[in-house]
């Protein structure tokens, strides 16, 4: 059997990518009643929300490291209440750098209590911001940025401002320089109830996530990479999609499907720059997709603690920095002193019959220095890094080191690698990629992105609401008499 066997000649809706917003799209569209192919390069579903597992029975979660309270309401309504019902808060949050040490729950209540109880800002002043915050809107054309939103409520306070941008900036890259709207929205967020995390780990997340899309019948094919979008205009002159170019990454079989509509997860600029091709778009608007600057990456650290071996309580998760003062360039410097350890108690998984601890630690990084790193400067800098870590987390657990019986790590070329998004980003796109993704169907007829994207539309809730948003729109487009070609499309929906 290989991949490509036994495909349909035509599906309504093919979906580039196995990502939450991929997976929610094609899952959303089938239980609509269209035939969905969901086509994934690697062979693991879950894009970036996945896990691998390791010798020693190691099991490691590359995302799962918070998500605001809203992942409840949406997995119930557009996936299971049994997800649903097993996403849970983490309670512990810590900061713990130079400027101060804040335990906290990270919910409006308790952080209006450390805003006025330890950081001495007047209580009408946090009232007034959360208020503010509260009113925000994506669509407003608001041109702040995040460091004037700071400075017109917390005016020559950078403690206050390190301490409300540092966890954001690792919930979605977003920096000082960034529009105030990537920090509001996202803080607002997490501000409503806390943060969140799915027990059960993401292995558990993604078998009930494959299990639900076989029973809405999606045509489920991993190690297949589309190579291309096909598009072909029209009687009336329009450009719309056709079809897509597929290959099998184990064995290199190649075939062409077609279909109403491609819904796409991989990165909004491949998709478009690369998968259809700038010479089938408008040239202002390839100008405006080549302009979309991607977002940071990450490096990250798996510590996996040896079986029968147990660690302290140090907190669910840790936001560490040795950095004086707080910037948004060293938070993301090759050498930067800023690390967050999500530690794995055994109630993560509950479900094991050992119970298992590990640590991951994630360090948020740029492309270009890892890029550039010979192999064996490489090699020497990712055990730096692993080093740099174990060290930070000796601080809090004296004796890691004996307890560890594997580590490993991860770079910006490791995501880059199994996620295919360009300069290994972690979060998508800056701002201005939200348009871009928004855009695409009026270039093309029946072609939709959906992932992350423009900072907001990221993360697990960010990527899963744009998935159900924008696969309600290419199900208008398929019901649509005059969106041709409805033919087969519409009647397999039994429009
Ligand atoms: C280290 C790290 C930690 C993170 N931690 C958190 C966190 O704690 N909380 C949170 O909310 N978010 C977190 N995020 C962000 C979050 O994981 C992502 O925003 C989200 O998972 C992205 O989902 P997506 O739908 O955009 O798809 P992605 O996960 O980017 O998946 C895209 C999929 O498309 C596939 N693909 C690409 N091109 C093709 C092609 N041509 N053919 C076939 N398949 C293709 C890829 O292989 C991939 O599976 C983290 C990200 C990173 C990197």
């Amino acid at each position: 059997m290989t991949p490509l066997d036994d495909l349909k000649p035509r599906y309504d809706a093919v979906v580039i990518g196995a990502g939450l917003g991929g997976m929610t799209a094609a899952n959303n569209l089938a239980k609509l009643g269209w035939k969905v192919l969901l086509c994934e390069h690697h062979y693991q579903l879950g894009g970036l929300a996945t896990y691998f597992k390791r010798k020693g029975g190691h099991t490691f979660d590359i995302s799962l490291h918070g998500f605001p309270h809203g992942m409840i309401k949406s997995t119930r309504r557009y996936w299971t209440k049994e997800i649903s019902d097993r996403i849970h808060q983490l309670k512990d949050v810590r900061f713990l750098n130079p400027d101060f040490q804040v335990h906290t729950t990270f919910d409006r209540a308790d952080f209006t209590r450390i805003l006025v109880e330890q950081f001495k800002v007047p209580a009408q002043v946090v009232e007034d911001f959360f208020a503010h915050l509260r009113a925000m809107n994506y669509y407003d054309n608001d041109p702040r940025t995040t460091r004037e939103l700071f400075e017109q409520f917390f005016p020559g306070r950078p403690d206050v401002q390190r301490l409300l941008l540092e966890p954001i900036a690792y919930a979605n890259g977003s920096t000082l320089d960034d529009p105030a709207i990537t920090f509001g929205i996202v803080f607002s967020n997490f501000m409503s109830k806390g943060v969140f995390i799915f027990q059960g780990g993401t292995d558990t997340l993604i078998n009930l996530m494959t299990a639900e899309m076989k029973a809405n019948g999606v045509d489920i094919r991993r190690n297949v990479l589309v190579e291309k979008v096909v598009t072909e205009r029209d009687a009336s002159g329009r450009r719309r999609v056709t079809g897509v170019r597929l290959r099998d990454t184990r064995f290199g079989g190649e075939a062409e499907v077609a279909c109403a509509v491609v819904l796409s997860n991989a990165n909004v600029k491949d998709t478009a720059l690369k998968a259809v091709g700038e010479e089938h778009l408008d040239p202002a608007f390839v100008a405006a997709a080549k302009a979309v600057r991607l977002n940071s990456s990450s490096c990250q650290v798996y510590l996996g603690v040896r079986e029968g071996e147990s660690i302290p309580h140090i907190g669910d998760l840790v936001f560490t920095s040795e950095a004086k003062p707080f910037s948004s360039s060293e938070l993301t410097d090759f050498h930067t002193t800023s690390r967050t350890y999500s530690v794995y108690y055994p109630d993560t998984r509950p479900h094991t019959k050992v119970p298992r601890n590990a640590i991951v630690t994630s360090i948020n990084q740029l492309w270009d220095p890892w890029a550039a790193l010979s192999d064996a400067d490489y090699a020497k800098h990712k055990a730096r890094v692993a080093e740099e870590s174990l060290a930070g987390l000796e601080k809090y657990i004296p004796d890691i080191r004996s307890k560890v019986d594997h580590v490993e790590v991860a770079t910006p070329r490791t995501v880059n690698r199994y996620v295919r998004h360009s300069r290994g980003t972690s979060f998508g796109t800056k701002f201005e990629g939200l348009k871009v993704s928004m855009e695409l169907p009026n270039q093309v007829a029946g072609l939709y992105h959906a992932g992350s994207v423009g900072i907001i539309m990221s993360g697990w809730l960010g990527t899963i609401n744009y998935g159900v948003i924008v696969s309600a729109k290419a199900d208008s487009y398929l019901r649509d008499p005059d969106a041709a070609p409805l033919g087969e499309a519409a009647a397999s929906a039994g429009v």
